[in-house]
């Protein structure tokens, strides 16, 4: 896929503030800090279109980003802050609900999680919620670079059982660092476009 545009679009926190343009959306879904921003930057060649680190605010929104005038990806709130309230956890659930319910540009869903990381409690239940919902979902393991690529099948081994995968279906070892995986996102992206 090249890409020819990138631009982030809006910020929400409910459905009147989903950009009105409609276009299929990619959303990625992990732990925060597990590397979304890195994967949305490292997808569309950019050193800091997605807000990485530590930034208050747009954090617990969804960003939504145009990708060539053509599509979305929108970077979901990140789960399993330790210390959140239960005031800003419950904040956190309806806006996921609100999205994955009443959004139909929503094509499929890219799970992030850490290759070095057995998935966690909310990684889980991410994962049996999208399936119950219907909705297709790419599993990256992401930071693959911090791992020797010989040990890969063992990480994602531990991953694919945690999640309770179909045996069908392939985990994308990926590196914002090294580029690992890339390509095979970007087709994986491609597919998903155009189905
Ligand atoms: P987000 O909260 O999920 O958007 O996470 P970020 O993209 O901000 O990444 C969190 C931290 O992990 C940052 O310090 C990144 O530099 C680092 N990081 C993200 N992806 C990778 C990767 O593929 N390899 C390595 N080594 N570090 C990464």
């Amino acid at each position: 896929m090249i890409i020819r545009k990138a631009e982030y679009t809006a910020s929400a926190v409910n459905r009147q503030q989903y950009p009105e343009n409609s276009g299929p959306e990619i959303a990625l879904a992990g732990r925060s800090n597990v590397g979304k921003s890195s994967l949305i930057n490292k997808f569309i060649n950019r050193k800091n279109l997605a807000r990485t680190g530590n930034t208050p605010g747009k954090t617990q929104m969804l960003n939504f980003y145009h990708i060539n005038d053509e599509w979305f990806f929108v970077d979901l709130p990140g789960y399993g802050y330790a210390k959140v309230s239960k005031d800003v956890h419950s904040r956190w659930g309806k806006m996921m609900e609100e999205y994955f319910s009443t959004r139909e540009n929503l094509r499929a869903v890219i799970q992030v999680v850490d290759i070095r990381h057995k998935p966690s409690a909310e990684d889980q239940e991410m994962q049996a919620f999208l399936r119950t919902r219907g909705i297709p979902v790419l599993v990256a393991a992401t930071k693959a670079d911090k791992i020797a690529r010989g040990q890969w099948p063992k990480y994602l081994k531990v991953i694919a059982e945690s999640l309770n995968l179909p045996d069908w279906q392939m985990i994308l070892p990926f590196s914002a660092e090294s580029g690992n995986g890339l390509d095979d996102l970007h087709k994986a992206v491609e597919e998903i476009l155009t189905v």
